[in-house]
């Protein structure tokens, strides 16, 4: 920030660093905004790159962190014909590229959330608030900038992100920004399967999994994010808890910090589904393993239209599942050998899940744990998938590209 004040620039503190830190935690990022375009940003500083199509912002690498710098965003909707070339919605509503530049109030104004929209200037120490962001804080509550039906059409990911930010800061979400949601839910089924994916990480990785999954469920978004899981839930009568239970042992994990991976709150989000068609299948005559295969194949292969999970983390689900069965035996040969399987752990932890969420399993997660006290521990490996075969490779740019002058 100093770097860009001294070349004559604003630059603001901004987002979740600054909401974080008026709570007293700790910011998990820091966000910049400033008046300078990216171009400039990038000219500034040598360890810097500009991503992004919908908004063009700059990653500035600070030893290890990654501060995002973003040019002050304004407002197009008023005139749209002069910045046509800019800014871009489709017929519903939907804003496709956002990149017209504005002043300090104008950016406020644009973002999501009123806590959302707090600047903090290093030069003296001041906040900006142009949104009521402080009064939101005391009232512990996420409130949507503008008219909130308007905002959830631009861009339906804020549903998420009001979920999200009122289950990881234990805020209500305001009544009136709260309101459009389950009306507007079902516009989450066009945003890009990529872009889900991503929410879907901060959805569920953040250390509020099952706080955010009962949001989830109240605004009526799980049924647009996971339409089988939805349905599995109103006939099945331990997926529920089966979930809520992943989730709860992901959230304590993260506490601890210890590792974790999607992998297994996604196993358990698709189980219920998974293992309802499989027996369905299964009473058409196919083998338990086969109809577990073709069953884990339909749901996956629906899933991923709407939500893009990558093969390092859908290989381990089909693997936890396809274990589920092969611990159902529990004498002959090969038994003792099941312990020292890469995914035993994983499918282990699983079995023992679904008996605490009620399902009656005749006692198999006790078997298996006391067969393991009688054997060398199981290896605990991690869950994704990190075969090479089955990850693009990282790619490496040896040189550096030469530094194009600023176009000014
Ligand atoms: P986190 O703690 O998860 O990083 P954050 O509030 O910093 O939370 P980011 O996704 O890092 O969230 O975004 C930074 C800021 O950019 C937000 O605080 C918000 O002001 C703005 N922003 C991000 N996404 C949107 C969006 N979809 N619509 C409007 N503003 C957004
Ligand atoms: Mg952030």
């Amino acid at each position: 920030m100093s770097r860009l004040r001294s070349q004559g620039y604003q630059a603001y503190l901004v987002g979740g660093a600054v909401r974080d830190l008026l709570l007293g935690g700790h910011p998990k990022d820091f966000d910049v905004a400033t008046d300078a375009t990216p171009e400039r940003v990038h000219s500034l500083f040598r360890n810097s790159r500009i991503i992004g199509r919908r908004f063009r912002i700059v990653h500035v690498r600070f030893g290890r962190e990654i501060i995002e710098v973003t040019t002050f965003r304004g407002h197009h909707d008023e005139e749209p014909d002069n910045n046509s070339r800019h800014a871009k919605q489709s017929d519903d509503g939907v804003l496709l590229r956002d990149n017209v530049y504005g002043s300090l109030e104008d950016d406020a104004l644009r973002r999501d959330f009123t806590v959302n929209a707090l600047y903090y200037s290093s030069e003296d120490f001041s906040v900006f608030d142009y949104a009521d962001g402080l009064g939101d804080l005391d009232k512990r509550q996420i409130r949507m900038i503008g008219d909130p039906e308007r905002r959830y059409r631009e861009d339906p990911v804020r549903m998420l992100r009001a979920v999200r930010f009122a289950a990881k800061l234990d805020f209500a979400i305001e009544e009136e920004t709260a309101a459009p949601i389950p009306e507007l839910a079902y516009m989450l089924e066009a945003i890009p399967a990529a872009r889900l994916f991503d929410e879907m990480l901060k959805l569920f990785m953040n250390g509020y999994a099952e706080a955010t999954f009962d949001l989830l469920l109240k605004y009526d978004l799980l049924e647009h994010l996971f339409p089988a899981t939805a349905t599995a839930l109103e006939e099945m009568e331990y997926a529920e808890n089966l979930i809520r239970a992943a989730m709860a042992s992901t959230d304590r994990r993260i506490a601890e910090e210890k590792p974790v991976t999607p992998a297994f709150i996604l196993a358990a989000l698709l189980w219920p589904p998974t293992i309802q068609l499989s027996r369905q299948i299964e009473g058409e005559g196919l083998a338990p393993m086969e109809a577990m295969r073709e069953a884990s194949q339909t749901i996956i292969g629906e899933q991923v239209h709407l939500i893009a999970i990558p093969r390092r983390f859908s290989t381990p689900m089909r693997e936890i599942w396809e274990f589920q069965l092969r611990l159902l035996k529990r004498k002959g040969k090969g038994v003792r050998g099941l312990v020292a399987h890469r995914r035993f752990r994983a499918a282990y932890d699983f079995l023992l899940l679904r008996e605490e969420s009620g399902e009656d399993l005749d006692g198999l997660g006790a078997f298996w744990t006391e067969l393991q006290e009688s054997l060398p521990p199981a290896p605990d490996v991690p869950l994704e998938d990190n075969d090479p075969e089955q990850q693009p490779r990282r790619r490496r740019r040896r040189r550096r590209r030469p530094r194009k002058p600023p176009p000014q």
